[in-house]
């Protein structure tokens, strides 16, 4: 090699790097320990990834397959090295992989920084650079790497300050030394004890032995060294779960809960599940990998098996370890393999039995975890047929019956309905506050019926997915269906039909094609009108989401209802003229469009003929009072 000289070459750092060193070093000083569970994590991927490329390629082992991390401990000089004899590095891998943060998120990870030091601290966890931690305790770190089946090593060297040399380097064997020079006031690094108990706190659970060797004593192996999933529950406690929920996630916040299963018969498997209490930052984007870590006979096999589980389950953690899956298993083999498909369902029901059995036995945590994720479980009744119904029970809504914002459940709501009362009814809006201002929900009210307050905008899905809930269908209060109608309706609707036709007839012709027809409603009390999707159409609000969405939305004129009683209605019929009838029809359409949370078409209209109203006071209808309108 001509480019590697004997003179170190020195590599400025990517700017990103620099300022992320930076920020590590601040921001995670008070919980600086962690170094060297992320270095003792990288090592231990580095075992991983060897041992699964060494399914087709033994030769990459080279005679040692007994994989371990070493810890060296060097007191004279005043080094910790931590040793693995996994993959290794290549001179690429070192520019790649210690000098730049080459991830996508790395920039919504600079975004994010929010120079809250805890908050940082923890998102510099969930993007996973832990390497740079090892700059919290060292003022200079040394990495030697051989990579497997090559004969080939490289020194990479820092003092974290913006550039780094990298050279040539001698190095017996495959693997990675990552070599600390401590920091003057950091050497309690060195001290056995101190890093007996980091190892069992942080890396017990790892599956290969963490050894530690001082000076010139033999080593000793200080952890469990087997993989967390295949020891006996018995033998496990709520820390070492959670601890090994850290290691997998990187998410520094506890899991609700977890589920740790063997299952042997004719498809073996262990899986271990948890359920995350925080969102991670990219929950929404649709192009982030994410899924189960699939393992074979212990063999790690893949991060982010999104074959394993449905994608409205995309919040659990965790791993399967399959028997019955080929080791040399692809991403692609993973697809329509029916071992994975009897998995997935069998993991689906796992997640949906300790999903339910939180919502029973820890109501609490079940609120917490619908908050963070319920919107993403609701795709499930699109996404999932067969287990719709099961889905069904574990959602909650806010509904009219409660005010401080608990949400209830399709099973409450169906053993509360009063006499009478045979459908399940929702209302859809952007928030709410808006969905219980709206005014079709009047008449509901007004009979005690209560009214599910449906906001979130998957929820428009969610209703033409699930039509029926434990036998009882489920309407909205602002379609014009005929038996919601006779449902509320009082006995004397016809009678006031019959009197109010001229009327209704009359709106028709001044509205013209902005409305299918005018009917009189039953549904009003406060509000002098409302807006109902015409029988069969679809709901004005998922039109209006499709229209943001810029996808066409065959928008089918609403039906205008009116209420008798209210005095806004009888001044139309008091209205002799017919431009100032024409106006003030506008002005209820306009205003039943803005109660419903929609947008007017031509708002400067509807306001001159506000205003021309308000202006006109008492005076008498007619020429005097004529709103003039462009
Ligand atoms: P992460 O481990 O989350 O990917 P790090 O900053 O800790 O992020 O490490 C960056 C990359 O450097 C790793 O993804 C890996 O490719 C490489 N690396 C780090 N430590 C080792 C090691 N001991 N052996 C081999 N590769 C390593």
């Amino acid at each position: 090699m001509t480019t590697d000289t004997a003179t170190p070459q020195q590599h400025e750092f990517q700017t990103e790097t620099r300022q992320l060193l930076k920020l590590m070093i601040h921001s995670l000083y008070s919980n600086k320990e962690i170094f060297l569970r992320e270095l003792v994590s990288n090592a231990s991927d580095a075992a991983d990834k060897l041992r699964f490329l060494s399914i087709q390629n033994p030769g990459l082992l080279d005679g040692d397959a007994d994989l371990a991390v070493d810890l060296v401990v060097d007191s004279a000089a005043g080094t910790l090295t931590i040793r693995d004899n996994g993959i290794g590095m290549s001179r690429q891998d070192m520019v790649d992989n210690l000098g730049t943060i080459a991830r996508s998120g790395t920039k919504a990870f600079m975004e994010q920084l929010s120079a809250d030091a805890k908050k940082d601290a923890q998102l510099i966890g969930q993007f996973g650079v832990g390497f740079y931690s090892a700059f919290i305790v060292a003022d200079r770190v040394t990495v030697t790497s051989r990579k497997a089946g090559e004969t080939e090593a490289h020194v990479w060297e820092s003092t974290g300050e913006g550039s780094y040399s990298l050279e040539p380097a001698d190095k017996a064997s495959r693997g990675t030394d990552v070599t600390l020079h401590l920091r003057e006031d950091e050497k309690e690094f060195l001290e056995e004890h101190r890093l007996r108990h980091l190892v069992r706190k942080y890396s017990d659970h790892i599956g290969l032995p963490v050894r530690l060797k001082i000076g010139d004593k033999d080593s000793e192996t200080l952890n469990k060294a087997a993989a967390l999933w295949t020891r006996p529950k018995a033998e496990l406690t709520d820390d070492d779960y959670t601890g090994f929920y850290t290691h997998l996630s990187h998410d520094p916040a506890k899991p609700l809960t977890w589920a740790h299963q063997r299952v042997e018969g004719n498809l073996s498997y262990i899986s271990l599940l948890y359920i995350p209490s925080v969102a991670p930052f990219d929950l929404w984007d649709r192009d982030k990998s994410r899924g189960l870590q699939l393992y074979v006979k212990r063999v790690f096999i893949m991060d982010h098996g999104a074959e394993l589980l449905p994608a409205y389950l995309r919040f659990v953690r965790g791993l399967v370890d399959s028997d019955d899956l080929p080791l040399n298993v692809s991403r692609e083999l993973l697809q329509g393999n029916r071992n994975v498909e009897k998995l997935k369902a069998a993991l689906t029901k796992r997640v949906l039995d300790l999903l339910d059995d939180m919502a029973k036995n820890k109501p609490e945590d079940y609120g917490k975890f619908y908050d963070v994720f319920g919107a993403v479980l609701k795709e499930g009744l699109v996404e999932d047929t067969v287990n719709r119904e099961r889905i069904a029970k574990l959602c909650r809504f806010e509904s009219t019956a409660s005010t401080d914002g608990s949400r209830v459940s399709l099973t409450d709501y169906v053993a509360r309905m009063p006499e009478g009362q045979s459908k399940i009814y929702y209302v859809t809006a952007d928030t709410p506050a808006a969905a219980r201002a709206v005014p079709h929900v009047e008449g509901f009210r007004k009979k005690g019926w209560e009214v599910l307050l449906l906001t979130d905008r998957i929820d428009e899905w969610v209703v033409m997915h699930l039509p029926e809930f434990d036998g009882k269908a489920l309407e909205s209060c602002a379609t014009g269906g005929a038996d919601l109608d006779s449902a509320i309706a009082t006995p004397e609707k016809e009678k006031i039909e019959t009197e109010f036709a001229p009327l209704l007839a009359r709106i028709g012709t001044a509205l013209g094609a902005k409305i299918e027809s005018a009917k009189v409603s039953s549904r009003l009390v406060e509000s002098p009108a409302c807006l109902v999707a015409p029988d069969y159409g679809m709901s004005r609000r998922l039109e209006k989401i499709l229209k943001q969405a810029g996808q066409a939305a065959p928008a089918l004129p609403p039906v205008l209802e009116i209420n008798p009683d209210h005095p806004f209605v009888t001044r139309l019929q008091n209205a002799t003229d017919d431009a100032e009838f024409g106006d003030l029809a506008a002005i209820l359409y306009d205003q039943s469009v803005l109660a419903e949370g929609g947008q007017l078409e031509d708002p400067a209209a509807f306001v001159r003929r506000l205003n021309a109203l308000i202006l006109s006071g008492a005076k008498p209808a007619g020429e005097a009072s004529r709103i003039i309108v462009s």
